[in-house]
């Protein structure tokens, strides 16, 4: 007898196994910790002490390198790389893909008795040349000058890739074309950074901060991300092409019943993760939290914060080691915004704070009234580049992706609005207002000082539903999604406030007038603070951001609503943008044009490989099983009606299921249809994908999504949704 297409679902459930790790891996974090990085630790012991001064001021100083150094560094790092097991190193660089790309080459060279050596160099180090004409470039490098270079970024550690066979090093780089425009992620993320050290510096000055001599974004992100069985993703061609599912009724138990959310974490995915941490543990991520989120076989996992460019990335490589990992215990990390519909998508929200290198968190309320008057500049700061950049903060974070969970009840809605809590808005708007806050409040700090206001220590009430919310000390993103690289919308977010502290810098010069003095100061503050608020506060919004009032309420207060990915990328081109960042040296104009195009062209192909997915399982899979099912019920039916049984339910079902037929059918000719229709650009492309391939999509879902609830279990071609989420 053939196999019945769901035998496969008992082994599934027991298949786990924990392939070629250790049973009882250590776990000893001090130990481990970094151990398969070459950072600071690695190269103080290593280095002569003039070469580790030299390199630990490049990196914490930002100081440029000296080719010297490079080439003792280089040999130091191969040397401790080969200890390793390294037999190869690889510039590891992030193209806009928005993912990692390597390419090895090994340290081995021939030497004249006919043997080799292994060798690397301040050369090999410094600077490296990816045969990489592949990568889009949205026609920064024509393919006449196509190499393009990789170059080495010391302020992140070098890294040990393992594999059961062999381990690789993998050095940090930017990706640049030869003309020195920016083919990556990382470049203009280092070029923000760097922006807003300036202009934090040049405010920090005229509050007396002299000692600060570095200024920097921190980011944490907290990942979530499905885990599911992999003898189910492979059995669904459209999780293995398009990372989520095009086709699925939702199951009778979804997630209503929020048993799944910080639950007891079921024993293999446990597992999994305790390996996931032990492997991020050894390249030196600090990963400190995890849990069981909302969805069914949804989980989370989120570091502690660091400085913004080794955030993003170890952002990457903990996208990296979950799925790699996952793949030890048979499971499959899925990390797209919407792996499955009707249960909650997977967000990354971007925890983001400004410190000094004197350990000053520059958005944390302090314990004096000059500390305060400082967090009321930054804070302000933020709120007025929030406000005036909405569509960059949508455009940074903008996916076909991501559109299937923004603004749907469980993620925020594509409208930029930021939360601070009822206590830091009455402050600010008594600010604005004029007024002298006032000292009654429990729980404030009583200062004593009438133009100083009384700050909240911690911010006591949270809202989970805005979009950018101040939570205490830093402020939370919330609209990124689960799949994409951090660095884009870390790169805006320093940029837009580097703008405001630039501007606000000069609006304080000017009201101070020369004046050094501490009252002088906390007047002038106040003055900035309160104008820039004035100007800024439509974009502070406390309330229920999901509710169908607010997107009324949005409107009225001009804010933006941008639904749709594709428009919120069109906004990237505008001159405001492309002024922005061409003032603060992180984009040129070119460099600006060339992500809008190659974003577009993402979301084309993206939305292109989904409908011609979604168009050949319906037609492959799915009609067929249902017209097989149809002749079973006809050829019941003709039998009975020879026995003279009453065949009534048998052809009812049967005219039922010839129905659905026919309208997935329909379905499926039309998504044809469009899917063979072509425009001439890549921007015209895209609108059709948006206006006419996506819902055509949906109509071929919805019909299968019916049939799915009539055809036999044991006859439908794909994992259903109730065993893709619950089979752990
Ligand atoms: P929650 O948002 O659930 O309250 P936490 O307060 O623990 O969770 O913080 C979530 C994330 O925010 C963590 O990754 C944490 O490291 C990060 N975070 C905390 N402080 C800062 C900061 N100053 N800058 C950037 N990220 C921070
Ligand atoms: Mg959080």
């Amino acid at each position: 007898m053939p196999a019945k297409a769901k035998d496969y679902n008992l082994t599934a459930a027991t298949k786990f196994s924990d392939n070629g790790a250790p049973a009882n891996p250590s776990m000893d974090v001090e130990n481990i910790f970094g151990e398969n990085t070459f950072g600071l630790e690695a190269m103080k012991s290593r280095l002569p002490e003039s070469t580790y001064e030299s390199i630990l001021a490049t990196i914490e100083e930002g100081e440029s390198l000296d080719p010297e150094v490079a080439n003792t560094v280089a040999i130091a790092m191969k040397e401790w790389a080969v200890e390793k097991g390294a037999t190869h190193y690889t510039h590891w660089f992030q193209p806009l893909t928005g993912r990692t790309a390597e390419k090895h080459d090994s340290f081995i060279t021939p030497n004249e008795g006919g043997g080799a050596m292994a060798e690397f160099s301040g050369d090999d180090l410094i600077q490296g040349e990816p045969d990489a004409s592949s990568f889009p470039n949205g026609g920064v490098r024509p393919t006449f000058e196509a190499r393009g270079y990789t170059a080495w970024d010391p302020t992140s550690p070098a890294f040990i890739v393992e594999n059961p066979k062999g381990t690789y090093l993998a050095i940090p780089t930017a990706f640049a074309s030869w003309a020195g425009e920016a083919l990556d992620f990382k470049t203009p993320l280092l070029r923000s950074m760097q922006a807003l050290d300036e202009q934090a510096r040049d405010v920090l000055e005229l509050f007396g901060e002299d000692d600060v001599t570095r200024v920097y974004s921190t980011v944490g992100n907290e990942q979530e991300y499905f885990l599911i069985d992999e003898e189910y993703y492979y059995r669904r061609p459209d999780l293995v092409s398009a990372g989520r599912t095009l086709v699925g009724a939702e199951p009778p138990k979804g997630q209503e019943l929020d048993d799944h959310y910080f639950g007891t974490i079921p024993e293999r995915i446990l597992s999994c993760m305790l390996e996931v941490e032990r492997e991020l543990y050894r390249l030196g991520v600090p990963v400190k939290t995890r849990h069981n989120e909302v969805a069914p076989s949804q989980y989370e996992i989120a570091p502690i914060f660091e400085n913004a460019n080794i955030a993003a990335d170890h952002q990457q490589l903990v996208m990296i080691v979950l799925q790699k990992v996952a793949r030890r215990h048979g499971l499959v990390c899925l990390l797209h915004e919407k792996p499955f519909a009707g249960v909650n998508g997977s967000g990354k929200h971007n925890n983001w704070s400004i410190s000094t290198n004197t350990g000053l968190n520059l958005l944390e309320p302090g314990d004096t009234p000059h500390n305060n008057v400082r967090f009321l500049f930054f804070c302000a700061a933020v709120i007025r580049a929030v406000y005036k950049h909405q569509d960059l903060l949508l455009a940074s974070i903008a996916s076909a992706g991501n559109d299937h969970r923004l603004g749907a009840n469980e993620a925020p809605p594509a409208i930029i609005s930021m939360f601070l809590g009822d206590q830091m808005t009455g402050i600010f708007e008594q600010i604005a207002n004029g007024e002298t806050v006032s000292s009654e409040d429990d729980g404030l700090l009583g200062l004593g000082v009438d133009t100083v206001p009384k700050l909240p220590k911690h911010a006591g009430d949270r809202n989970r539903t805005s979009p950018f919310a101040f939570t205490g000390n830093k402020f939370e993103f919330r609209a990124v999604g689960s799949a994409i690289s951090v660095s884009l919308c870390n790169t805006v977010l320093n940029t837009i406030v580097a703008e405001s502290l630039d501007e606000m810098g000069t609006m304080l010069k000017d009201e101070l007038d020369g004046d050094r003095s501490e009252e002088a100061l906390e007047e002038a503050v106040g003055e900035v603070v309160g104008e820039v608020y004035d100007e800024a506060q439509d974009i502070v919004f406390n309330g229920d951001n999901y509710s169908a009032e607010w997107e009324e309420e949005a409107e009225e207060r001009g804010l933006l609503n941008i639904p749709d990915a594709l428009d919120a990328l069109n906004t990237l081109p505008d001159s405001k943008n492309t002024a922005l960042f061409e003032k603060y040296d992180v984009l040129s104009e070119r460099e600006t044009k060339s992500r809008h195009e190659v974003f577009v062209e993402q979301y084309f192909l993206t939305v292109n490989i989904e409908a011609e997915t979604t168009e050949s399982i319906a037609r492959t899979m799915i009609l067929p099983a249902a017209v097989e099912y149809l002749r079973e019920l006809t050829a019941t039916a003709e039998q009975s009606g020879a026995l003279d049984l009453d065949v009534g339910g048998v052809s009812e079902t049967a005219e039922e299921v010839t129905e659905q037929v026919n309208a997935l059918r329909t379905a499926i000719d039309e998504l044809s249809a469009q899917n063979e229709h072509a425009e001439d650009s890549v921007a015209a492309n895209a609108e059709h994908m948006k206006d006419d391939v996506i819902p055509a999509m949906q109509s071929v879902r919805e019909a299968a999504d019916a049939l799915e609830r009539v055809v036999p279990d044991d006859e439908w071609p794909l994992p259903t949704y109730r065993e893709m989420l619950f089979v752990k």
